[in-house]
C-alpha cells in the first residue's frame, strides 16, 4: 500500500502504515512544520503542556559489554572507569528531591552479579527514605534476569529504560559483537519480563547511524507501538573514535540530517502513542544547542537534567561532545527552567509524571 499524497491525509489516518511514517520523515518545509504543529497539539490534549523533570545519575562507567557503538564499552582502555558510591548517590537522589523533581533515573554500564543487584535493592531502600519517600526511581542497568528484576521492583523500582537500539535484527547484529553477551533475542525477552513485572517501560532507538534507512526508523517506530510501551527516549547516533563503529563515519548522515529525524521521529511517534513519555533527550543537545527544546515542541515531554557529580560527567562518555560536563547540578536546575519555558511549556514539579499510558494501562489489567 503506498502512502497518500496529502500530508491533511497521512495525519489524518490511524494507524500510520510503514509507508506513511516514511512520507511523513520525509516531510520538508511547511509539511515539516505541519507534522511538528500536529504533534504538539496531540501532546496538548493527551499529556498536557509540561515537562517532566527526571535526574539523571550516571552511577558508573564500568560496563561488561562491547556495544560496538559506545564510548564506555569493555573493550575502550581510554576510559578511566568510576564507580559512584553509596552516600554520592544518595547525595544526588536528595538533591533531585530538594529541587523538586519527582523522579530520578539511575544509569550505568551493564554488570550483571548478585553483588551488584543486591547493592541496587539496598540503595533503592535508602532512596525510599529520602525526603517524603515518594521519589520515583527509574532503572537502566541494562539486560538483567527476571529475578532481578523483580527484586528491583520489590524494593520500590518503577521504571526500567532498555532501548532497542534498532527494530532490525540485521542491523543490531552489525551493531554489536556477535556473541551470546550481545543477543536480539535476549533484548527483546527483557523488554517482555520488565512489562510483566509492572515496570513502566522504556525503551528507544539510535537514529541516524549508518546503514540505517527511513524504513528502518519507520519500523522502529510501529515496533514500539507493537509492544505498547509506555516511555521512549531515542536520539542521535553520535560517533565517538574509540568504537568500532567510527570506522564506518563515512556512511553516517550529516548532524543536520540527524537531528531532523530525531525531531520527525518524537512528532510521529507522539502521533502514535499519544499518551505515552517521550524524552527530549541530551544527545539532541549534543548536536543542537537547542535541540531539546526543539524537541519539546515537536511533542516530547520529559527532560533528564544530568545530576552526575561533575567529576565523573567527564568519564560518562557514550559519544562525543556531550554538553554541560563542567557544570553544577544546581547550575544545570537553574537553565532548565529557562529552557523549558522557551518551548511553551510549565515544569511538572512536586510529581511523579508517570506515563499516562502506563496509568490507565494498570487500571484496565486491574493492577
Ligand atoms: N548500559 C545501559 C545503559 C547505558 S547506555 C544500556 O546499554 O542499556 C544508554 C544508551 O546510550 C544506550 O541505550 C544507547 O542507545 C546510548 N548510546 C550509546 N552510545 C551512543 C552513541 N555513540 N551515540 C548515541 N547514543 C549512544
Ligand atoms: Fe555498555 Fe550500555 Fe555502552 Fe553497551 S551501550 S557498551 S551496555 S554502557
Amino acid at each position: 500500500m503506498t502512502a497518500p499524497t496529502d500530508l491533511s491525509d497521512v495525519l489524518a489516518t490511524d494507524p500510520f502504515s510503514r509507508d506513511d511514517i516514511v512520507r511523513l520523515l520525509r516531510a520538508e518545509g511547511d509539511e515539516r512544520l505541519r507534522l511538528f504543529r500536529h504533534a504538539a497539539a496531540i501532546k496538548e490534549q493527551h499529556v498536557g503542556k509540561v515537562t517532566w523533570l527526571r535526574g539523571l545519575i550516571e552511577s558508573s562507567n564500568v560496563c561488561e559489554k562491547d556495544c560496538l557503538y559506545c564510548g564506555i564499552r569493555a573493550g575502550n582502555r581510554n576510559v578511566t572507569r568510576y564507580r559512584m558510591q553509596d552516600d554520592e548517590i544518595l547525595e544526588a537522589v536528595r538533591f533531585a528531591s530538594e529541587q523538586g523533581y519527582g523522579s530520578v533515573v539511575l544509569q550505568s554500564g551493564e554488570i550483571r552479579h548478585a553483588a551488584f543487584t543486591a547493592r541496587v535493592s539496598r540503595l533503592l531502600d535508602a532512596i525510599a527514605g529520602i525526603g517524603d519517600g515518594a521519589m520515583r526511581v527509574t532503572l537502566s542497568f541494562g539486560e538483567q534476569d527476571e529475578k532481578t528484576f523483580r527484586e528491583w521492583y520489590e524494593h520500590g523500582a518503577r521504571r526500567y529504560l532498555l532501548r532497542i537500539e534498532t527494530s532490525n535484527r540485521a542491523l543490531y547484529a552489525r551493531l554489536h559483537p556477535n556473541d551470546a553477551l550481545h543477543d536480539y533475542d535476549a533484548r527483546l525477552r527483557c523488554l517482555a519480563l520488565l512489562r510483566e513485572t509492572g515496570y513502566q517501560v522504556g525503551t528507544g532507538v539510535m537514529i541516524g547511524f549508518p546503514f540505517q534507512t527511513d524504513e528502518d526508523l519507520a519500523d522502529d517506530l510501529l515496533f514500539m507501538q507493537r509492544i505498547d510501551v509506555d516511555m521512549v527516549g531515542m536520539g542521535p547516533y553520535i560517533e565517538h573514535p574509540d568504537t568500532p563503529l567510527y570506522a564506518h563515519r563515512e556512511a553516517l548522515a550529516p548532524v543536520a540530517h540527524r537531528i531532523d529525524r530525531t525531531l520527525k521521529m518524537v512528532a510521529i511517534l507522539r502521533s502514535m502513542m499519544k499518551n505515552i513519555n517521550i524524552a527530549a533527550v541530551t544527545a539532541l543537545q549534543a548536536l543542537d544547542p537547542v535541540g531539546r527544546e526543539k524537541a519539546l515542541a515537536a511533542g516530547a515531554n520529559v527532560i533528564m537534567p544530568n545530576i552526575t557529580p561533575e567529576r565523573y560527567r567527564n568519564a560518562y562518555t557514550l559519544y562525543t561532545g556531550k554538553p554541560c560536563t563542567d557544570e553544577k547540578p544546581e547550575e544545570c536546575a537553574t537553565c532548565m527552567d529557562l529552557r523549558i519555558a522557551m518551548a511553551g511549556d510549565t515544569v511538572g514539579y512536586g510529581a511523579h509524571g508517570d506515563s499516562v499510558h502506563w496509568t490507565a494501562r494498570m487500571a484496565k489489567e486491574g493492577r
